[in-house]
């Protein structure tokens, strides 16, 4: 096809034909405009859509509640007092781990912290942290605190800034801090991807690197859960944490997940916050037994968990676990791949892609960054249907997921924009 061909109804159209698992968005709720189309849900890394079977999932939990009562917690259909290890293999795969290595329990910041006590074990000649300078707000506070907390000031915090005039970090640039300053570095904590510019990072060559300096190496996933196949244990990083209601369409809040490398499973040694769902299952109810960690990610539990939340969660990975995060990748490449051409095709001097342009630096996410920090754009795009989000100073973070976005919406939108860009020069 000629170059101007990709821009066009027809051709967006022709691509879901070619998309082996388009009847996937026939699961999802799509939020309506007033004016009866769907709106161009683009926002998949600040909340998920809602699969159509999440409410059977609840509805069920609502039902042997109303039926058993307290003991629904053993005869309801999806037992409550096990009910997280339901979750525990399906997430695993999401996230590449053994199910050694992982949780699904509290909220993502909650975990950092729970994570932190473990992980983050200052000394005075090593007590620095290593974040990127655009971290996620929470994940700063936290790491800060956290500081704060062990009595060090904030000179422990090291940010990782991109060069003057660039917007990603490169490597080299990691690398060489790393081993200029990581004899003092306690713990590195990176997002993976960055949530603002949409870059992925190394986990394995920085969990290589960081360990070979003595540093605990964790990484934030809460926009790489459901979005890359970040292969967790072979990363061979310590531990990670992550929110649901992203791309793991869990719903607003949901409980997040966690890993813990598999090295540490056994090791009683590191201390941590306890709680009576992180104590051996056979003498849980016996309350009388000193504390007795289940051995890996399921005894860091502290409570026990919100079933509600739990079920959702279950309905979102069923779905994950059928269509699987090889044919998820392969389609989230090709549709932002094709967001890219089409912004390129507008090729207007008011918009920049700052998201890495090789595939494998990025997931589905975008960032367009819009000159002048220009937010009437945004406003007016969002006038016409497009659910995207702003982030201050400059930026329209654009996530197709291709779980349930299609061709069509990207297309969709970017008509949005470039009618826009047009209006706006007039
Ligand atoms: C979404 C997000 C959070 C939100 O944390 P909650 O505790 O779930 O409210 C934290 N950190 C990052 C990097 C995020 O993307």
């Amino acid at each position: 096809m000629e170059k101007t061909a990709i821009f066009s109804k027809e051709y967006a159209a022709q691509l879901d034909q070619a998309d082996p698992i388009r009847s996937y968005r026939e699961r999802f709720h799509l939020p309506i405009q007033p004016n009866g189309e769907t709106y161009v849900y683009l926002c998949g890394n600040s909340l998920g859509l809602q699969p159509k079977s999440t409410e059977k999932y609840i509805q069920q939990e609502l039902e042997d509640w109303k039926k058993w009562g307290v003991e629904g917690h053993f005869h309801a259909k999806n037992p409550w007092m096990p009910y997280h290890e339901f979750l525990t293999k399906k997430m695993a795969r999401v996230v590449g781990a053994k199910p050694i290595e992982v949780v699904v329990m509290n909220t993502l910041s909650v975990n950092l912290h729970l994570l932190m006590v473990s992980f983050y074990r200052p000394t005075p000649e090593r007590y620095k942290i290593l974040i990127e300078s655009d971290a996620f707000p929470s994940d700063k506070y936290a790491v800060k605190s956290q500081l704060k907390f062990h009595g060090y000031e904030a000179d422990g915090l090291i940010e990782l800034r991109p060069r003057s005039g660039e917007e990603l970090l490169r490597q080299e640039d990691i690398d060489q801090l790393i081993d200029e300053q990581g004899d003092q570095i306690a713990m590195i904590m990176l997002g993976c991807p960055n949530y603002y510019t949409g870059q992925v990072f190394d986990m394995k060559h920085i969990a290589e690197k960081g360990h070979a300096k003595g540093c605990v190496v964790g990484f934030d996933l809460a926009h790489g859960a459901g979005n890359l196949k970040p292969q967790l244990h072979d990363s061979g990083i310590d531990f990670a944490a992550w929110c649901t209601y992203k791309y793991l369409n869990s719903g607003p809040g949901s409980v997040g997940g966690c890993f813990i490398h598999e090295r540490h499973a056994h090791n009683l040694d590191l201390p941590r916050f306890a709680g009576w769902w992180g104590h051996n299952k056979d003498t849980r109810f016996n309350m009388r037994y000193d504390f007795d960690p289940i051995p890996g990610a399921e005894g860091w539990q502290l409570s026990n968990p919100p079933i509600l939340s739990l079920a959702a969660i279950l309905a979102s990975l069923d779905i994950f676990d059928e269509v699987g995060m090889d044919a998820l990748v392969a389609k989230s490449k090709k549709l932002t791949g094709y967001l890219e051409d089409l912004v390129h095709e507008i090729d207007d001097p008011r918009i920049n892609i700052i998201t890495p342009a090789d595939p494998q630096e990025r997931g589905c996410q975008l960032s367009l960054q819009v000159k002048d920090a220009d937010k009437k754009l945004f406003d007016a795009i969002s006038e016409k249907g497009v659910i995207a989000d702003w982030r201050e100073p400059d930026v329209i973070r654009i996530a197709p997921a291709p779980l349930y976005n299609s061709f069509s919406d990207v297309y969709r939108f970017a008509r949005i924009l470039r009618e826009e860009l047009v209006e706006s020069k007039k």
